[in-house]
């Protein structure tokens, strides 16, 4: 899963961003409004951390934009105390759920499972299967019948983003996009080693799964 965190306050941006990266999430991080609407506009976000006051542009009219350009990216603003009546502006404005700062970090999680969340999962949020292949988020793994095989990072990203979307092809830009981040310089043959890894590690646990290639394309779960 792929977040945005928009936040100027340096510190708690960074540290919230390194919070989520831990819990397996794929982060950005920017610290100003025009950046984060920029970023937001892109529409490749899971779930977009959003301050409402910001340098540049704040976050109601950011949220404001995104609507209007109908990115429907679930949207949770960090708002402070004293700005009640930002959290009704921003909420009418169509954001998803607010935090209000200073907040512990299990809830902020908690909250960013809950808008992830697809519509009619039956939810356990350390575990994801397709066809009896099961990818654990605790241990970064995954399983079949009696069998497990550990995963990388990258391989586990990889693997949530095929499962998240079966018997699709996924370009691989896209898987791109979503992992390393438009600005990265990671290119198709570093795909093609962790579909292989990833390949190899599938077999090796027996589970009945492919990932196929779209010649030219992507990739796709099977
Ligand atoms: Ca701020």
């Amino acid at each position: 899963m792929k977040l945005l965190v928009v936040e100027d306050e340096v510190q708690l941006a960074d540290a919230l961003s390194e919070i989520l990266r831990r819990n397996m999430y794929s982060v950005d991080t920017v610290y100003n409004g025009i950046d984060g609407l920029d970023d937001a506009l892109t529409g490749v976000y899971d779930c977009i951390i959003l301050d409402i006051m910001l340098p540049g542009m704040n976050g109601i009219e950011i949220l404001k934009n995104l609507r209007s350009e109908k990115i429907n990216t679930p949207v949770l603003l960090l708002t402070a105390k004293s700005e009640i009546e930002d959290k009704i502006n921003g909420l009418d404005s169509g954001a998803d759920d607010y935090l209000t700062k200073p907040f512990v970090t299990g809830e902020l999680l908690a909250r960013v499972r809950a808008m992830t969340r697809r519509k009619g999962e039956i939810f356990d949020e350390n575990k994801i299967q397709y066809n009896g292949l099961e990818l654990h988020k605790n241990t970064c793994s995954v399983s079949y019948g009696g069998n497990d095989m550990k995963l990388s990072l990258k391989e586990y990203q990889i693997m949530e983003l095929l499962i998240a979307n079966p018997r699709q092809i996924l370009p691989k830009e896209r898987i791109i996009e979503k992992i390393w981040g438009y600005e990265s310089d990671v290119e198709y043959n570093n795909i093609e080693v962790y579909i292989s890894f990833l390949r190899k590690k599938i077999s090796a646990i027996s589970a009945p799964v492919q990932i196929k290639t779209a010649r030219g394309i992507g990739y796709s779960l099977e």
